[in-house]
């Protein structure tokens, strides 16, 4: 019978390891079995264990809200799972299901870490392991970065259908493209290949790639009721959203998605409801907005305050202005700067909180648009008696994979592109005044 002190000193990730050391391991080692469908951990859990796979197969899984599970990575026969045990806060990022019966060794993390503290060269020789970049891909690396970049390579995506590979853009044909204003347009996108269209929640976004230039995060501005019409309403600012300016009806783009959490829209039923748009805030808003019109009769009041920095920012003008007359919404526009022939209200979005009313013991907002005036916007709602725990925002953070592997929308423990967009003020609040990286 093999023991594991062969085992290891045979196994790549362990061996040129001393035999001291490699008793040490083993002493907080032992083998394991977990049948198919088990998780060998659960994201969030307490880190305190890693593992050796010696027969059988893992999927390392991300939760995508509204859509489920979506697989980054497999782990196989011989490959090494897991190193959130050796970085506080000792916690998993991620799930780790066995997806057949699995056999594997599992290391005591908590029991190795007690030894590195008294055998420094231990420590040093495990961690120096865990960083190394080997050629064949399967040392793990103790960086998100890595885990973004292993994406491309997993085949989890090809041996279950059900879990596409979560970095690859699907092609969209442009079918229209509407110029809103000077630097704004939209997008109608129609799948190249014949499909069931597109559904989503309102709020939630998709990662769009402008072939040869760059992928960017952008709120679904159509009706969710809608999903064969594929609408992105976007600000040309920079380097990707400007050459996306230039595409035109029949041109090809990428799409991911649809990603991140959603407006409360069930939770507003029976409620009064208060829309703060600022600005392009109006485009991840407005799917919130369909669905709230074509459900009416579910809610009370329905307030739609919105704010540009001067007429010609006004976006979707001809839509407000066939909202504003219609019985089932109230809507209000200001801008910050009249100008020609504006002759409506003048002023930043948050003076319009005190014209209307509702009643603020049964009511939701929904706030979208610069850091800055969500923040102003909160306040004048607190002045109105809204709670935060009747705020919700939708925040925008830089991101690259959008769905909580890369960190770069991170602020501590929340990722922007997986816990948010959209929270509750309560929740996010502390982030307002802290700068983006
Ligand atoms: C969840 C989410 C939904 C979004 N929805 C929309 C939308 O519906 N319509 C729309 O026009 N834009 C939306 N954005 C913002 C959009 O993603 C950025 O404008 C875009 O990434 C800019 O990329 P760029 O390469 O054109 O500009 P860059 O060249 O990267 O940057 C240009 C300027 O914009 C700033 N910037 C870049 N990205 C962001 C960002 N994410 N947030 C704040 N400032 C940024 C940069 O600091 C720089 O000043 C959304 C962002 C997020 C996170």
């Amino acid at each position: 019978m093999e023991t594991l002190e062969k085992i290891l000193s045979e196994h790549s990730f362990f061996k040129d390891l001393s035999p001291a050391h490699n008793a040490i391991i083993c002493g907080c080692a032992a083998n394991t079995v977990f049948p198919k469908g088990e998780f060998l951990f659960r994201e969030g859990e307490a880190a305190d264990k890693f593992y050796v796979i010696r027969q059988g197969k893992v999927l390392v899984e991300t939760h995508v809200p509204h859509r489920g599970p979506v697989a980054i990575q497999s782990r196989e026969a011989g490959e090494v799972l897991g190193w959130s045990w050796l970085v506080p806060p000792y916690r998993w990022h991620f799930d780790a299901r066995a997806v057949e019966t699995t056999r594997a060794i599992v290391f005591d993390g908590k029991c190795l870490r007690e030894r590195f503290a008294s055998d420094h060269e231990l420590g040093y020789e495990v961690m120096r392991r865990f960083v190394t970049v080997s050629p064949n891909g399967s040392t793990p690396r103790a960086c998100s970065s890595w885990m973004y970049m292993a994406i491309t390579k997993t085949n989890a995506a090809a041996e279950s259908p059900a879990l596409l590979d979560p970095m690859l853009g699907q092609p969209y044909r442009i079918g229209r493209v509407v110029k809103e204003t000077y630097d704004t347009f939209t997008l109608e996108l129609a799948p190249t290949e014949e499909g069931n269209g597109f559904a989503f929640l309102p709020g939630q976004f998709n990662m769009l790639y402008v072939y040869g230039v760059g992928e960017v995060p952008i709120s679904i501005s159509g009706d969710p009721a809608k999903p064969r019409a594929l609408i992105h309403t976007t600000r040309a600012v920079g380097s990707v959203t400007k050459q996306m300016q230039k595409l035109r009806k029949g041109d090809v783009i990428g799409v991911r998605g649809p990603y991140g959490t959603a407006w409360p829209v069930e939770e507003a039923k029976g409620r009064d409801v208060v829309v703060v748009a600022g600005g392009i805030g109006l485009a991840p808003l407005r799917p919130a907005l369909y669905h709230l019109l074509k459900h009416r009769k579910r809610y009370g009041k329905v307030i739609l305050l919105y704010g540009a920095r001067t007429p010609d920012d006004v976006l979707y003008p001809k839509m407000l202005a066939q909202w504003g007359a219609r019985p089932e919404i109230e809507v209000l526009t200001t801008v910050d700067r009249g100008m020609g022939q504006w002759t409506g209200n003048v002023g930043v979005v948050t003076t319009l909180v005190p014209k209307v009313t509702f009643d603020a013991a049964n009511c939701l907002a929904m706030a979208c648009g610069p850091e800055v005036m969500m923040r102003f916007t909160a306040l004048a709602l607190s002045k109105r008696g809204l709670a935060d725990e009747q705020i919700y925002v939708s925040m925008e953070r830089n991101m690259k994979c959008g769905i909580g592997l890369c960190g770069h929308c991170q602020t501590g423990s929340l990722f922007v592109c997986k816990d948010g967009p959209v929270f509750r003020l309560d929740r996010v609040k502390p982030l307002f005044t802290q700068r983006e990286i």
